[in-house]
């Protein structure tokens, strides 16, 4: 019987190393890798001469269709396969009744979770989901258990915000969540440093978007970094940072690395490429928080990236209008970016290209530690038995950014005009092209949510 596919001629790229070999699939499944003479018969042989055969990016880090982002599950996972993401983990809200909530009333993560579910059934990629606790109502530890139990394996909380919880609430919900083996998640600012410098320029007449970054400086992330790692150690919990932006917070979360601890943290494709020039350049379209720092949090970023403090690249993938991140000040909402389609091909050029960091680089921070540190062990690795997720790159072709291209109902890119080498040419999400050629051929509803295990942290 001769198997569905063989991807022939191409140059694979794992966490571990690049090397020349076929790869074959069949019923979803990576079946072999070797040799061309070792491959079996297929069905279909694809061309991969001259292409990088990768595993499917995994983002961890996404909004859709909610009260951040106004792309639903068909504009965002179209944006993810263009951009070779085929596997990402959205958040399921506790609806909260506040002054700027969507929400007219208090609901439960299980009715947050039905909503995302139902509207990931127009998925084109696999999608999971993080619980997001967004009240102080001790109700939801009875939640937790069974949430944990259908695949929801994290829950993510905010310090600031409407929605922010305090410390002692959070050091409640670490202790279950420690319990349960499941994972928390944190957006980490101090609330009230970042409020009281807010009004102090707003009184001043500090309008301009230059003010943001100074209004939500690097220590007040790292303040809230340091007191969330720090209870997650104290509470016996996985712990992970979300968008971790510059010098002072990473170092933070690595005081309290090692010695068995459970701490990780991600940055955002964003963080490694943009400083806080961008507010000068494109005023309140890049208003997003934390807010993009300096050259040398830049290169703090790419050091922790290099020494593992911070372990895995996400987009933070918010979907608005120009017209929409146009209007406000500064200091209002809406705030986030949008990064699906174009994280992978601006993080390569930056990471590989420009810094000289190798392709298992790459494949490690963008796929392999992502999926192994939210529970996926079927995705982000090309091994027999995993999923055929592939992205298909050709390393040496250069285009423009530009938000002309967008899937996403974002209309426009704060990478627009940006030139880079290296593009996705096909997208494969267990073993069917979702995008050929560079365009999309993928169906909506194809996507699966993906129920995910408590993640063992001691096995790399
Ligand atoms: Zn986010």
């Amino acid at each position: 019987m001769p198997v569905d596919t063989v991807i022939s001629g191409g140059t694979l790229v794992t966490a571990r190393s690049t090397f020349d070999s076929d790869l074959a699939i069949d019923d979803g499944t990576i079946v072999g890798i070797g040799d061309e003479r070792a491959m079996p018969e297929a069905e279909t042989t694809v061309d991969a001469s001259g292409l990088l055969v990768m595993p499917g990016v995994v983002d961890p880090h996404v909004h859709i269709d909610d009260h951040v982002s106004l792309d639903s599950y068909e504009t965002a996972t179209a944006a993810a396969a263009l951009g070779g993401v085929t596997t990402l983990i959205d958040f399921a809200w506790q609806a909260y009744a506040g002054d700027d909530g969507p929400w007219e009333e208090e609901g439960t993560l299980r009715e947050g979770v039905e909503r995302k579910r139902e509207s990931g059934e127009e998925a084109l990629v696999d999608f999971g989901l993080h619980g997001g606790v967004l009240r102080e109502d001790s109700d939801v530890f009875d939640e937790l258990a069974a949430l944990v139990e259908s695949g929801i394996t994290s829950f993510k909380v905010y310090t600031t915000y409407e929605f922010g919880l305090s410390n002692g609430f959070i050091r409640e919900l670490f202790e279950r969540l420690g319990e349960l083996d499941a994972v928390g998640v944190a957006h980490t600012e101090d609330d009230s440093v970042c409020e009281s410098l807010t009004a102090e320029f707003r009184a001043a007449g500090r309008d301009d978007p230059e003010w943001l970054p100074l209004a939500r400086p690097d220590y007040a992330e790292a303040m809230a970094a340091d007191d969330l790692a720090r209870l997650a150690r104290e509470t016996g919990t996985k712990y992970y940072g979300v968008h971790t932006s510059c010098r002072k917070a990473a170092e933070a979360l690595g005081r309290h690395q090692g010695d068995g601890s459970l701490v990780r943290a991600e940055t955002c494709t964003h963080y490694t490429t943009l400083t806080d020039e961008v507010y000068r350049e494109q005023g309140t379209l890049p208003r997003i928080a934390p807010p993009l720092r300096t050259e040398d949090d830049v290169e703090a970023v790419f050091e922790r990236l290099r020494d593992g403090t911070l372990s895995v690249v996400s987009t933070d993938h918010v979907a608005q209008t120009r017209a929409r991140k146009e209007e406000g000040k500064w200091w209002e909402d809406p705030f986030g970016a949008n990064g699906l389609q174009t994280s992978l091909p601006v993080f390569h050029h930056e990471a590989v290209n420009e810094r000289g960091l190798s392709y298992p680089f790459l494949v490690r921070v963008m796929c392999r530690n992502p999926a192994r540190t939210f529970g996926l062990p079927g995705k982000g690795a090309l091994e027999p038995g995993t999923d055929a997720d592939l992205v298909l790159f050709d390393p040496d072709e250069t285009y423009t950014v530009s938000a002309d291209d967008n899937a996403s109902v974002a209309d426009y890119s704060i990478y627009e005009g940006r030139e880079v080498t290296g593009r996705v040419i096909h997208t494969y999400l267990r073993g069917e092209p979702i995008v050929r050629d560079g365009e999309l051929v993928g169906e909506p509803g194809y996507g699966e949510f993906v129920r995910r295990d408590c993640p063992v942290w001691d096995d790399d």
